[in-house]
C-alpha cells in the first residue's frame, strides 16, 4: 500500500491505473479508523480493483465552536489498519493541498442539505460536498463508498454526483456497531465508560420506534415522541432531532403510507458530545 500526500501524485496514479483498466472505489474517512470504516473497505474491494482511502480532517466541514481541533489523529496507526484491510492507496493530503491559498469556490447542494443536520451544523455539508468533490476530481474513481452511520451525508453526496454528472456510483454500506448496539464512531473516542453505556439510549430509542412501527404506527408525531420521550429520561442533555423522515428525501409527512421507507434520526448530546444515530425501516 502506498501512502500519498500530495494532490499531483495521486492524480497520475490514479490516472495510470484507469489507464491499465482497473476499477477505483474511493473511500473518503476522516481517520481514527474503526471497524466501521474498515468494512467500507471490505466493500470497496469487492467491487473494485484498486481501493483508495482518503484521509483528510475536513476544516471546511467544522464550525468554530466544533471539535476540529481535538478530532483525534493517528497517521501510524490508521495506514497499518489501512494496509491490514487490504486498501492499496493511503490519500492523506495536507490542507494546503487541498485547499491551495487564496480558493474561493465551494459546492452547495441545496434542499436536502438544509434539512436535520444542516439546520444545527449549518456549513457543515457545504464543507462536505466540497471536499468530495474535490477527491472525486483528483481521484476519478468508478465506485465511492459511504456508511449509513452519516444517512443524510449519503444523499448529499448522491444528489451532488447527479446534478454535477460526476460519474461516480455511490455505494451505502450498513452501520457497524458494538455489541453493545453503540454505533462505532471516532467520537467514541471522547466518551467515558459510563457515557458508552448511557449513549446506548440511542440505538435503544432507535429500536423502540421501528417496534412501534412494526406494530402498525404510521403517525410521525407518535413515532417521534417515542424517541424523544426516551432520551429526555436519559443522561442525554440536549436532542437537536429524534425524527422519522422519509428515507428517500427527509421530507416528514404527518403520516407515512404504507410500505413507504422510513429514516428514524437521532442527534443529541451526552455531556458536550454530540452522537448520531439512525435507521432504516418499512412502514408495515
Ligand atoms: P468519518 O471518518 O467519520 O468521516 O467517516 C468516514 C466514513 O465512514 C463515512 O462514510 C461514514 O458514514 C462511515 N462510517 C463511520 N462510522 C461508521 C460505522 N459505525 N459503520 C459504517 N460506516 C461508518
Amino acid at each position: 500500500m502506498k501512502i500519498i500526500k500530495t494532490t499531483n501524485e495521486m492524480r497520475s496514479l490514479a490516472l495510470e491505473e484507469k489507464i491499465s483498466e482497473k476499477r477505483i472505489a474511493c473511500v473518503p474517512t476522516m481517520g481514527f479508523l474503526h471497524e466501521g470504516h474498515l468494512s467500507l473497505i471490505k466493500r470497496a474491494k469487492q467491487v473494485a480493483d484498486v481501493v483508495v482511502v482518503t484521509l483528510f480532517v475536513n476544516p471546511t466541514q467544522f464550525s468554530p465552536n466544533e471539535d476540529f481541533a481535538q478530532y483525534p489523529r493517528d497517521l501510524q496507526r490508521d495506514s497499518e489498519l489501512c494496509l491490514a484491510a487490504g486498501a492499496d492507496y493511503l490519500f492523506a493530503p495536507s490542507a494546503e493541498e487541498i485547499y491551495p491559498a487564496g480558493y474561493n469556490t465551494e459546492v452547495t447542494v441545496k434542499g436536502v442539505s438544509e434539512l436535520f443536520e444542516g439546520k444545527f451544523r449549518p456549513i457543515h455539508f457545504n464543507g462536505v460536498a466540497t471536499v468530495v468533490a474535490k477527491l472525486f476530481n483528483i481521484i476519478h474513481p468508478d465506485y465511492a463508498v459511504f456508511g449509513q452511520k452519516d444517512y443524510q451525508q449519503t444523499l448529499v453526496v448522491k444528489q451532488m454526483v447527479r446534478d454535477l454528472l460526476l460519474g461516480v456510483e455511490i455505494i451505502v454500506a450498513p452501520i457497524i456497531r458494538e455489541n453493545s448496539g453503540l454505533a462505532k464512531s471516532s467520537r467514541n473516542t471522547y466518551l467515558s465508560d459510563e457515557q458508552k453505556t448511557q449513549a446506548l439510549v440511542l440505538s435503544q430509542s432507535l429500536k423502540l420506534a421501528a417496534d412501534a412501527i412494526a406494530a402498525g404506527e404510521t403517525k410521525s408525531a407518535k413515532i417521534n415522541k417515542i424517541m424523544h420521550d426516551n432520551i429526555e429520561k436519559s443522561a442525554f442533555s440536549k436532542i437537536d432531532y429524534a425524527c422519522a423522515a422519509r428515507a428517500k428525501d427527509l421530507t416528514e409527512p404527518e403520516e407515512f403510507a404504507h410500505g413507504e421507507e422510513v429514516v428514524l434520526l437521532i442527534a443529541a448530546y451526552l455531556g458536550k458530545v454530540r452522537l448520531i444515530d439512525n435507521c432504516l425501516v418499512t412502514i408495515k
